[in-house]
């Protein structure tokens, strides 16, 4: 049993010690002190499905036997910094995740973040092309540093920054967007940016194939063919941010681009990749590569023995025990069981996104699309209350983010759902 301080003393050490700008979800934060695969305990021993897995960074289940024996193993032998010396853990994994890329996306770069790595992405962009200005889509999450807080666009984790040479394109959101679900539409826009607000040339695009913090919006089909084609011709690279998408969690592929049949010129990563320990990457072309000799790219820590040893044991698991095949069985059904809840609740006006990464924009009116802020902070109360852990996002902050570890069950799916459905109908 927990015999450690209770909920309400770590949360006064928090205010007087911790940013006051953190954020917690509920009005009386969790307290987790254990997980198991898709459970997560509290202090009083309490028992939570986790339907969020800590915002898609647990990809084969908390506490993963195989993952956490990796970590331990390797931990007692040796961990230290990434750079300076051989060690067969990191190009061990290097090699197993270029495995998984198409093309010719076989260089790996460890970070130890999604924003360095998307950083480090932007850099090489604007170094491999000798142009500055990238284009992001608005809606768009990329990270907290300057660069990719400047790509990010959402006001909501934007602050004071400078953010010279970015261009937020029209958001292919096909459930408020002005074309619906016309990608070749929105992709003009695109054009339109390259044409009037830049020389003709650009250095890049970021983007996800389906944005997360932004509300599990998949952006409109046709949109990502048709801008690679704008960007490309403007001499520009294409870069996926996989942070989410990525690691087998859409079901239907192991990457979100291939959704979209692209195959982009740089790939990050982070979250999922480690099942919860600190690690990220970009993969790029031998070509685009080498934009980085002749002087040093140092990162201490990014891919160090332990986290990579870690993450080659989440890629084992992955195969080993059909995640990506489970994320497709039980995110179909879940997405079913979802779209029949629509029927049923007013208040539910889309339901969407693929495999286990699912969306669930709650309304007050679903002509309007008024978003229903207040409701869907009650109907989240009451599911914890039920014992059902789930997460939100999208600029208004009324989207339900289903983004579950991948070992997720049908039986899961209808105890969410059921938890869902009640505390709709009791409003
Ligand atoms: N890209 C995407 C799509 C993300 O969702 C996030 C994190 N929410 C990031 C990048 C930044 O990752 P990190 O928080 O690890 O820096």
């Amino acid at each position: 049993p927990y015999t450690g301080p209770s909920a309400s003393e770590i949360l006064e050490k928090r205010k007087e010690y911790l940013s006051p700008s953190i954020l917690h979800l509920y009005k009386n934060p969790l307290n987790l002190v254990d997980g198991k695969m898709q459970y997560l305990y509290d202090e009083n021993g309490r028992r939570y499905l986790d339907a969020f897995g800590g915002i898609a960074t647990v990809c084969c289940g908390h506490c993963h036997p195989d993952v956490v024996e990796a970590i331990v193993n390797q931990t007692r032998r040796l961990q230290h910094s990434t750079v300076l010396y051989l060690h067969h853990a990191i190009a061990d994994f290097a090699e197993a995740l270029a495995a998984k890329l198409p093309g010719d996306l076989k260089v790996v770069f460890f970070t130890n973040s999604g924003t360095e790595a998307n950083e480090l992405a932007l850099m090489m962009a604007r170094l491999y092309t000798g142009f500055h200005d990238i284009i992001s889509l608005r809606n768009g999450y990329h990270g907290n540093a300057a660069g990719t807080m400047g790509v990010t666009a959402q006001s909501n984790f934007k602050f004071n920054v400078v953010q010279t040479g970015v261009h937020h394109a029209l958001n292919p959101d096909q459930y408020r967007g002005v074309f619906g679900s016309d990608g070749v539409k929105y992709a003009r826009d695109v054009q339109d940016i390259i044409d009037y607000g830049t020389c003709g040339r650009v250095a890049g695009l970021i983007a996800e194939a389906i944005q997360g913090v932004g509300g599990i919006m998949e952006l409109a089909p046709g949109y990502l063919p048709a801008v690679y084609n704008c960007i490309r011709k403007a001499g520009g690279l294409c870069i996926a941010d996989e942070v989410q998408s990525g690691f087998a969690r859409i079901g239907s592929h192991f990457w979100g681009f291939e959704a979209h049949d692209v195959v982009p010129d740089i790939v990050t990563m982070a979250k999922g990749i480690g099942n919860g320990i600190p690690i990220g990457a970009v993969v790029t072309t031998p070509e685009i590569a080498k934009v980085l000799m002749g002087r040093t790219y140092f990162n201490t820590f990014g891919g160090n023995p332990a986290c990579t040893a870690g993450a080659l044991a989440v890629l084992k698991v992955i195969e080993k025990e059909k995640l990506q095949e489970n994320a497709f069985v039980v995110g179909s059904h879940l997405k079913e069981c979802l779209t029949s809840l629509k029927e049923k609740h007013e208040i539910i006006g889309d339901v969407r996104g693929r495999g286990l990464m699912l969306g669930v924009e709650l309304v007050t009116d679903r002509q309007l699309k008024t978003p229903a802020k207040a409701e869907i902070l009650h109907i989240m109360e009451q599911m914890r209350e039920l014992g059902v852990l789930i997460g939100k996002g999208g600029f208004h902050g009324n989207v339900f983010r289903i983004t579950p570890p991948l070992c997720f069950t049908k039986e899961d799916a209808d105890f969410l759902v059921g938890a869902m459905d009640y505390t709709m109908s009791k409003m």
